[in-house]
């Protein structure tokens, strides 16, 4: 692994619009700061409503019939695609320093895991490029029935700020190998990677006005993309609050097609017969992770009561344990993305002592600058409080005791979020049972996080609409026009 930039020198901020960096019409900047020390990078030009109808008109001009993009082969999209996550391959040690710089994640997890998806998933759906086809249709009458897939057009794109890269990636991916023109808008925390990668794109030979990528805020920006006339489809990651009001927008404007990628509470279930050591180290990693910014986050640990006890006290001092600093350092946690998220964090700790939960570790802030939070642990949840409802996003585990198979589905299942889940045992029948029997898009069993881009990825529930990833990851950017052609017996 490369060793990081500590310094990484920031080469872009201003909007990329018609493959060009731009100002904002409005002439405002914002900053970005540095979460680990609190300070400002740099400041950003800020989209607003102006610059959305700037970069749509852009993307309608990109996806016109006759257009460069729309009269490419379907191979040559791909090949762009291969060239772009090559261009990410040979600028990774630094596309891993801006982000940790931006978002705080420690540099040997951006290097190795945010890259690493991020590359493979552009190289995933360049494959698909030139294969996402239609199917021909046996008609009663004399028909020539087929079906023909075809781009959606001009889609908004909307991301947050746990996974600058990874979550540009699962957009742009699937949206550009079917032909589609982007308006994306990146989270105002973490602005800087989604704009160097525009250079990229530029580089790779993508035409003009295919993607465009604004920085700026979800109320102005994302407001404007979601209500935008012109736009034909919204994609959406990020908090189920603001999943609401995107679905909303589309439907008081034009219907765009929406989906929606959003919170969870996902329970990880640990039976009697698991294996106790790996399930502790899974049960810590599935939570951990990412400052706990995860949206599929292990964050209800139900443990069977035989092993509780346990199982408690391992994972209490493997959270002790768990090294916090300088994400440019060899450490596993940085700190939380800003000062709203980690005081919002310090809010569910404080709820999670007053309602009466057992503190086992950590509890309050770490270190004397920047956003860290200690990795907190908290068991005898009950299912009332507060931090067994909501979603925390941050590293506090939240511990429950339960006796049966049967009482854990039902509790299990009892969330509005329906995002992942995860079952540790040794029993295949009990495996099989809790998977049929849990609510969620997805359900990992003696494992977590094993996501990859083969594999589709969603909620049910209040945790989303559609999937991303795999070869259902296309439906969202996909329109099946069926075409019927009558055939007649003789041409005379
Ligand atoms: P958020 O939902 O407000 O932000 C996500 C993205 O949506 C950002 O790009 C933001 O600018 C944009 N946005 C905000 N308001 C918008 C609006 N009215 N119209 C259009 N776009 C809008 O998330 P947040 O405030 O950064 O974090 C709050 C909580 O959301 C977190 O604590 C966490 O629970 C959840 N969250 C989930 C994910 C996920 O991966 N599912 C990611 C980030 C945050
Ligand atoms: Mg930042």
């Amino acid at each position: 692994m490369a060793a990081g930039i500590p310094n990484p020198e920031v080469k872009y901020t201003q909007l990329f619009i018609n493959n060009e960096f731009v100002n904002a019409e409005s002439g405002k900047t914002f900053p970005t700061l540095n979460p680990a020390t609190g300070e400002q990078i740099c400041q950003v030009q800020e989209a607003d409503k102006m610059d959305v109808d700037k970069a749509v008109k852009a993307a309608k001009e990109a996806f016109k019939l006759g257009s460069p993009w729309r009269t490419m082969d379907a191979s040559e999209r791909g090949h762009l695609l291969y060239k772009l996550a090559d261009l990410m391959e040979r600028d990774r040690e630094y596309l891993a320093s801006l982000e940790t710089l931006d978002n705080g994640k420690p540099f040997s997890d951006a290097y190795t895991i945010d890259l690493d998806l991020s590359i493979k998933c552009i190289r995933y759906y360049a494959g698909y490029a030139d294969k996402n086809h239609g199917k021909t249709i046996p008609l009663d009458g004399k028909y020539l029935c087929y079906t023909r897939h075809e781009p959606v057009g001009v889609c908004g794109q909307i991301i947050p700020w746990n996974f600058p890269l990874l979550m540009q990636a699962w957009k742009l991916g699937p949206a550009l190998a079917m032909g589609n023109c982007v308006v994306m808008k990146l989270a105002e925390q973490t602005p800087l990677t989604g704009l160097y990668v525009c250079s990229l794109i530029k580089e790779a030979g993508f035409p003009a006005g295919v993607v465009n990528v604004l920085a700026g805020f979800g109320p102005t920006a994302g407001a404007a993309i979601s209500e935008h006339m012109d736009i034909d489809k919204v994609a959406f990651t990020g908090s189920t609050e603001v999943g609401h009001i995107i679905q909303q927008a589309a439907g008081r404007t034009n219907l765009k097609k929406v989906t929606l990628e959003l919170g969870g509470k996902s329970p990880l279930i640990v039976l009697d017969d698991a294996d106790l050591d790996t399930a502790v180290e899974m049960a810590h990693f599935a939570l951990f992770f990412n400052q706990g910014q995860c949206c599929c986050a292990g964050s209800r640990l139900m443990v069977q009561e035989g092993i509780y006890d346990k199982f408690v006290e391992k994972a209490a001092a493997r959270a002790k344990d768990r090294k916090v600093g300088n994400p440019f350092d060899k450490v596993e946690q940085g700190p939380q993305v800003d000062e709203e998220q980690f005081n919002k964090v310090l809010g569910y700790i404080k709820s999670g002592i007053d309602e009466g939960a057992n503190l086992r570790a950590g509890g309050a802030k770490w270190g004397d600058k920047g956003f860290f939070v200690q990795p907190t642990v908290f068991s005898d949840v009950t299912d009332d409080m507060k931090i067994c409802r909501e979603e925390i996003f941050g590293p506090v585990q939240v511990i429950q005791k339960f006796s049966t198979v049967e009482e854990v589905i039902e509790r299990a299942n009892k969330n509005n979020y329906g995002l992942a889940a995860a079952v540790f045992t040794n029993n295949l029948n009990n495996a099989t049972y809790l998977s049929n029997s849990l609510r969620a898009g997805t359900v990992w069993v003696n494992c977590y996080d094993a996501l990859h881009s083969q594999a589709p990825f969603g909620g049910y529930k209040m945790s989303g609409i559609g999937r991303e990833l795999g070869e259902y990851g296309l439906e969202a950017y996909t329109e099946v026009k069926t075409v019927t052609i009558a055939i007649t017996e003789k041409n005379s």
